[in-house]
């Protein structure tokens, strides 16, 4: 899917698809024995949050550059996309995704949090036109999927906390409110050169720890000494520290201090030249 193809769809689903909230009921069971079983696993636009692909790189122990490069697309930017969207990128030969086989899912307990979702989908109703607009749930239906024909009755609610999307569901808030933040979505758009600032900082998390310890940014700015330690082995709070330097850094909410002697001392040597 092409992100033009993205975004109609998302306008589809705005316009079109009944909304459902968590304690809606709706019919479905997934099994094995099912004429359709890893059906959905080929040849579909599976959207990766920065917290999926933390989960995918470190199940199967990968740096993030090489995991971007193996198992992820990147669509051009279509017309009025405010942010990068990064996909599953399935297998060149088959269509298939690259994690499933004969049984089903290999990185099941680490599969994307669209996957856990499955059939439901979820939308923000936040537009340009409607800052305020709510969050919805859906079903699914673009594909043959014979688990909405069988009986088991369950809420989304119920369906999600099946799925164990908590922790998932928790990084999401987090970057919701940025990919979501005010500032886009009254209708600014980031400069380039911060669209891939974007990208770094949530999905290249090796290069992004390198732009942190290899570069002047610990004299620039004060980082707690606890989030320093935490950010040197810990991906997650990396991840969480991502956030907090891209509100600082692209849309200029105080969530990082500068230090004001590495100032001071850059003008003493501006003044000097
Ligand atoms: S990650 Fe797992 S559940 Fe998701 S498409 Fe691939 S095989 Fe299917
Ligand atoms: S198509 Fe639906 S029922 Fe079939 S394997 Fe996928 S989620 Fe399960």
């Amino acid at each position: 899917m092409s992100n033009d193809d993205a975004q109609d769809m998302k306008e589809k689903i705005l316009r079109e698809y009944p909304r459902l909230g968590v304690n809606d009921k709706f019919k479905f069971a997934c099994h094995s024995k099912l004429a359709c079983f890893t059906h959905c696993c080929a040849d579909v636009n599976i959207a990766l949050t920065p917290y999926d692909v933390l989960r995918l790189r470190k199940r199967i122990g990968m740096g993030s550059e090489d995991f971007i490069e193996k198992y992820t697309v990147l669509p051009p930017m279509a017309p009025g996309q405010k942010l990068p969207m990064v996909y599953l990128r399935m297998s060149e030969a088959d269509k298939r995704c690259q994690f499933v086989g004969e049984k089903g899912c290999s990185v099941y307990e680490d599969r994307p949090w669209a996957c856990r979702m499955y059939p439901i989908g979820h939308a923000s109703g936040r537009t340009e036109a409607n800052p305020q607009g709510e969050d919805f749930y859906f079903i699914l239906r673009d594909r043959r999927c014979d688990g909405l024909d069988e009986e088991r009755e369950l809420t989304i609610r119920e369906w999600m906390e099946s799925q164990a999307t908590g922790d998932y569901d928790a990084a999401n808030d987090e970057y919701k409110e940025l990919s979501l933040h005010p500032f886009l979505t009254r209708g600014y758009a980031l400069e380039p050169q911060h669209r891939q600032m974007f990208f770094m900082a949530c999905y290249n998390l090796d290069r992004f720890r390198e732009f942190i310890f290899e570069s002047t940014f610990l004299q620039k700015f004060i980082i707690e000494p606890e989030t320093i330690e935490a950010i040197r082995h810990d991906d997650e709070a990396l991840l969480r520290f991502a956030y907090r330097w891209l509100r600082f850094a692209l849309f200029h909410e105080r969530t990082i201090t500068i230090n004001p002697d590495y100032e001071n001392a850059k003008k003493k040597v501006l003044r000097a030249q």
